[in-house]
């Protein structure tokens, strides 16, 4: 029993890794996550991708001490699978039982955030602390909470998200999940764009902001997520006002996070923090004080970057919390 296989399910991507037991990464894949099949088509990919990386390393599945899984969510966690997620084509999947079935070793499945706070207690920043926060800034946005060392879960496995809390009961931005005014409706990767063009059409902007390279692109329909942040690296001041902006109703967000749970350590992941660091944080750093009301906590970046979820998948082997030991193995 010597590796652990963790595996890390995304919107856009599917990853999978071999680490040792101590959760060394000694091989990593990563294939788009599948679009089309029925609710077994994943777990299928993953047992395929499974059996040939541990093939090409000479392993034998005995060797295997256990397969960990950080997955979009939501999920049932008693039958490790997903249901409904809004942010993947294949919106229901299994996970649990077919790999179970088919490996025959123990097999975690929590949600992906979820993942990454045990990644970050076990491997990461969150070393030295009992309560830790871990919230993605990505194409969604989840949180996973450790409080006073326990890993929560939730009654379904859903207890993270966060997305869904609602920061303007009147509002008319509409979530992928269906619901009015939530963060995700404004600051994820995959609502950025119809925020902008929101605040866009009812803000005031000066001469210099009319000219900017932002309003340019609004004006073709071309603004992305991704020209937001690159723009504002170089300055574009219509840019760094909606950043501004963005960072405020992010402070909004965590802080109703950090009121919640209370954490001594909040880390940031999830691809739009970690590919504009300073653009994100700052802001959020700017506003928090104005709506947290517990005791600020260390709020940084990941030092794990894009790995913190396999590593969380890994880590939910090597040390399994004890809140999922009572509903899977
Ligand atoms: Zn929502």
């Amino acid at each position: 029993m010597k590796y652990i296989v963790g595996v890390d399910i995304g919107a856009t991507n599917l990853r999978i890794a071999l680490a040792t037991n101590k959760g060394e990464l000694i091989h990593k894949t990563t294939i788009p996550t599948p679009r089309k099949g029925d609710e077994l088509t994943i777990a299928e990919t993953i047992r395929d991708l499974i059996n040939k990386m541990i093939h090409d390393k000479g392993i034998e599945i005995e060797e295997l001490k256990g397969i960990g899984i950080g997955s979009i969510g939501p999920l049932d966690i008693r039958k490790g699978k997903v249901i409904n997620a809004p942010n993947i084509p294949i919106h229901s999947f299994e996970l649990l039982r077919p790999l179970k079935d088919w490996f025959k070793i123990p097999i975690y499945v929590v949600n992906d955030c979820v993942a990454a706070v045990w990644g970050e207690l076990i491997f990461g920043a969150g070393r030295s602390y009992q309560n830790i926060v871990y919230v993605t800034l990505s194409t969604g946005i989840g949180a996973g909470a450790i409080v006073n060392g326990n890993l929560l879960l939730g009654k379904d496995g859903n207890a993270h998200e966060v997305g869904h809390i609602v920061i303007d009961y009147e509002s008319k931005l509409r979530c992928r999940c269906g619901g009015y005014g939530h963060w995700e409706a404004y600051a994820s990767g995959a609502n950025i764009q119809k925020f902008i063009n929101y605040l866009l059409s009812k803000w005031s902007l000066t001469t210099q902001e009319r000219n900017s390279e932002l309003y340019k692109a609004y004006e073709e329909r071309k603004v992305t997520t991704e020209l937001l942040f690159s723009l504002g690296k170089r300055k574009d001041p219509l840019a760094l006002r909606i950043i501004d902006e963005l960072g405020r109703i992010n402070a909004c967000g965590i802080a109703s996070v950090i009121n919640v749970y209370d954490p001594e350590l909040l880390t940031l992941g999830g691809s739009i923090s970690l590919n504009n660091p300073n653009l994100v944080l700052n802001p959020i750093l700017k506003y928090i004080d104005m709506y947290v009301i517990n005791r600020k906590p260390l709020i940084k970046l990941t030092p794990l970057g894009h790995d913190v979820v396999l590593l969380g998948a890994i880590a939910l082997v090597v040390s399994t919390p004890h809140t999922l030991v009572n509903i899977q193995a």
